[in-house]
């Protein structure tokens, strides 16, 4: 059962990333590091609501 989720860049806050997640194997909130086309640079992305 994988979950819809949106990854954020926690630096200018823009949702730049749609992804789906295992609940099981990830119950708390994702940060991953990728790429952020506003920042120009990879920055951490957190998982919203
Ligand atoms: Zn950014």
């Amino acid at each position: 059962m994988r979950t819809r989720i949106t990854l954020a860049c926690t630096e200018c806050k823009n949702r730049n990333y749609d992804t789906t997640k295992d609940k099981k194997t990830h119950p708390e909130r994702m940060e991953i590091k990728k790429y952020c086309p506003f920042c120009r640079k990879h920055t951490m992305h957190k998982e919203t609501k």
